[in-house]
């Protein structure tokens, strides 16, 4: 990775805000990076933006938050020391203080940052400005850059800014996230990953991205010729088109350390069904279905084996946007197999509902999560 040794970090003792400027007017954009202590891009990405925003403070329209992640995972250069800091949000929310006894570091670290998002979100709040959030990542697997987002219509438009592949229903796959969280608020908030740890062309990506997303958030105006350059460094390569892409497998793993994944998978990499990806626990892992490999864990930590998934029409999508609000929602208790349980949440039995029940609730913008083998729940996103 590209350390510029002229901003010279202290990772040993980051700062939980990385840069602020607060303007009396204009939407507010809060930026988190580091949210793994192992993926650094993103921070040495906002240091290097921030130096260059500190010397343009006048011409910026609006407000901006750069916030580190798991400050004691950078410190030891590791994803997390005891608990996941991207997969604990959902346990926050239903308990919001600090009064936990599993002793996990992350919880003082997710308690920190909640509450300076509740003080950021009631000042911007309190003054009608618009507030939206993005969280940077980098992966353990070679990739290109991506947006991973929970599919709401305002994720969708802000994504869709950019030329990289949008990948939907993460939040069906993976519980807890940042993101979530985030949107579980009532705010829109989109992931940025931006390549492989160590590919220094990471960080260059996060800065395009950055510069970008000022800029579609009118915090700056950029001209036209730095909108294009930002966008090339972002393109990606002809072999995966800057199309939705939607989770369709997700492989759990137990213990990462018994996992070994097939060496040389890049994300978006076209598998076969039944071909050899990994071994877990000394097994063989088949790939269950064709698509695309997503994700292929080469660190030994986290839960998340590999993605499969599968290219969304933009046809499909069309429909889903148009549908959302529709009268249909008001039916879907009519479906055979299917119960509401209270306005906007739904459980489907699937020895009932066979056909087509989980793309319908996906068309009306419910997310669906798998409760045992026979039973769905969806909500209302
Ligand atoms: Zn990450």
């Amino acid at each position: 990775m590209q350390y510029s040794p002229e901003l010279d970090i202290e990772l040993d003792n980051i700062e939980r805000i990385l840069w602020r400027h607060e303007a009396e007017e204009g939407p507010a954009l809060v930026v988190f990076a580091g949210i793994h202590g192992n993926e650094l891009a993103g921070i040495y990405a906002c240091k290097k933006i921030s130096y260059t925003l500190s010397k343009m403070k006048d011409r910026l329209m609006g407000s901006v938050y750069m916030i580190s992640g798991n400050r004691q995972a950078i410190k030891k250069g590791v994803r997390y020391l005891d608990r996941d800091l991207n997969r604990i949000w959902g346990e926050l929310s239903e308990q919001p203080d600090d009064s936990r006894t599993d002793g996990a570091t992350e919880w003082s670290e997710a308690y920190d940052i909640f509450q300076l998002v509740n003080a950021i979100i009631d000042k911007h709040q309190k003054l009608g400005q618009s507030i939206k959030f993005i969280d940077l990542h980098t992966t353990s697997a070679e990739s290109c850059a991506f947006i991973p987002f929970n599919d709401t219509l305002e994720n969708r438009r802000s994504a869709a800014l950019f030329p990289v592949p949008q990948i939907l229903g993460i939040e069906e796959s993976i519980h807890g996230t940042l993101l979530s969280f985030i949107n579980d608020l009532g705010y829109p908030a989109i992931g940025f990953e931006a390549g492989g740890h160590t590919d220094p062309q990471a960080e260059e990506r996060m800065e395009a991205f950055l510069w970008l997303y000022l800029h579609f958030a009118q915090i700056i105006n950029l001209r036209l010729e730095e909108m294009h350059r930002y966008e090339s460094v972002l393109e990606t390569i002809p072999e995966v088109p800057d199309q939705y892409y939607e989770i369709t497998y997700h492989h759990f793993v137990d213990d990462a350390r018994k996992f070994i994944m097939k060496k040389g998978y890049r994300n978006f990499d076209v598998i076969k069904e039944g071909e050899l990806l990994a071994y877990e626990n000394k097994e063989p892992v088949y790939a269950p279905s064709s698509g695309l490999i997503f994700m292929p864990l080469y660190q030994q930590k986290g839960n998340d084996g590999f993605f499969i998934l599968k290219g969304r029409s933009p046809f499909w999508l069309e429909m889903s946007s148009i549908f959302r609000d529709s009268m249909v929602n008001n039916y879907l208790h009519l479906l055979p197999g299917v119960k509401r349980i209270s306005p906007g949440s739904f459980t489907v039995d699937l020895t009932i509902a066979r056909f087509f029940v989980k793309e319908i609730f996906h068309l009306l913008g419910y997310r669906v999560i798998r409760k045992n083998v026979h039973t769905l729940n969806c909500f209302k996103r």
